[in-house]
């Protein structure tokens, strides 16, 4: 369906651009597929009211495996990091290519369903490209790289070149790459990989301090369950390892936007020492809490200046793909995080994170026109944000570059 060229305008009990403090019955005003306007309640007058309910930037899900939508139930997180992993393994290795394709659709109709118009979504072999690039969504697709044994790393880079020249971008869909974390890639393959992305102007994400078992591996001595995983997989190659975090994030550092996944353990980085704005964190909260995880240091991380976004992560460790829920989760605990903060971080910052920033995340003139409409309790609250995170309504309707879907 074409977008309606003639401009037309809409308003709500709350209008929240996420760039600007919310405004109570604002107006929107939409030509063609992009944001013509933000006013102030009564600046004109509007088309269409869609009365109690909130007016949201499209929702940013920055990190899922669309590929893992069937694992629900198959992998059960559990404290034991590498025993999941191998549960993981299997389940991957008993899917036949029909299955992951079906999974893969199943798991983009639930972030649609949920509100989602971005995602960042890791695939193997890149395979959720064809789905995404054909939904009224955007994405990232970043192809997933493995290898720890010299000629592992080497198969994956050709792999991956050839996957990149076969996929261009579209006007919703771009690729990027993800070596997959730090016990799985070697220390060469994660500089060949932000090496391709700079030069191809790719984002980058990598898993990272996900579990203590991984932060033993990478330590002098290499000890903890990773060593018999690995050995187990044929893939134990020590002197290929990264020897820590930091040498992680060195590694990366051409690449720009650069996406650092979970973070469970990460520490902080000191006052005073530059962060950069192309990196992010991206924290996965319910998956963080389903594996029993002490407290995530995304408070200490935001309080440093470092940009926090929220992930959903797969099926095989979260209950669904509501990106709003993971928000509202983390929103119960920390009732003192600003609920800008919290908006942020599952809208613009998430788009910023993923390099679509320039174009959508925000109600902001000239921007796509991609937006949620939000049901609100009946309640009044000082805090408009608390009838966004403090309710269990779901997104109702999805508009996406001016069409409602
Ligand atoms: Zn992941």
């Amino acid at each position: 369906m074409m977008s309606d060229p003639t401009p037309w305008t809409m308003t709500a009990r709350w209008i929240f651009p996420a760039d600007q403090p919310p405004l109570a019955g604002g107006v929107v005003t939409i030509g063609d597929d992009k944001i013509v306007a933000v006013e102030p309640a009564d600046s004109r007058k509007a088309d269409v009211d869609l009365g109690n309910a909130a007016i949201l930037p499209g929702l940013v899900n920055a990190h899922t495996h669309l590929d893992l939508s069937g694992a629900a139930g198959a992998c059960p997180p559990t404290n034991d990091f590498t025993q999941w992993l191998r549960q993981v393994i299997r389940f991957r290795g008993g899917r036949s290519l029909e299955e992951v394709e079906a999974d893969i659709r199943a798991g983009l109709a639930e972030c649609l369903s949920h509100g989602a118009t971005l995602l960042g979504d890791v695939a193997a072999s890149g395979s959720s490209w064809n789905a995404l690039a054909r939904e009224s969504i955007r994405a990232i697709v970043f192809y997933e790289l493995l290898g720890l044994p010299y000629e592992r790393a080497l198969a994956s880079t050709a792999a991956a070149i050839f996957w990149l020249d076969e996929h261009e971008a579209t006007p919703t869909c771009r690729a990027g790459l993800s070596p997959h974390a730090p016990y799985s890639v070697s220390a060469a393959l994660l500089a060949t990989a932000a090496d391709l992305a700079r030069r191809r102007k790719l984002p980058l994400a990598v898993h990272l301090a996900e579990s203590p078992d991984e932060l033993s591996l990478l330590g002098p001595d290499h000890r903890g369950p990773f060593v018999d995983f690995l050995k187990e997989l044929g893939v134990w190659e020590p002197g290929e390892l990264v020897a820590s975090p930091e040498m992680v994030f060195d590694l990366c550092a051409p690449a720009r936007p650069r996406l650092f996944v979970h973070g469970n353990y990460l520490t902080p980085p000191r006052r005073g020492r530059a962060r950069s704005r192309h990196s992010s964190l991206v924290y996965c909260p319910r998956t963080h809490a389903a594996f029993g995880h002490p407290p995530h240091p995304f408070r200490e991380f935001l309080k440093r200046g470092v940009r926090v976004v929220l992930g959903t992560d797969s099926l095989a460790s979260n209950p669904d793909l509501d990106i709003l829920a993971e928000a509202r989760f983390v929103a119960a605990r920390h009732p003192d995080l600003p609920g800008e903060t919290l908006l942020r971080m599952i809208t613009l910052d998430g788009a910023i994170a993923l390099g679509w920033g320039d174009v959508t995340g925000s109600l902001t003139p000239g921007k796509s026109a991609d937006l949620v409409a939000l049901p609100l309790p009946e309640r009044e609250e000082e805090d408009p944000y608390r009838l966004v995170f403090d309710s269990e309504l779901a997104v109702q309707r999805v508009c996406f570059r001016g069409n409602w879907n």
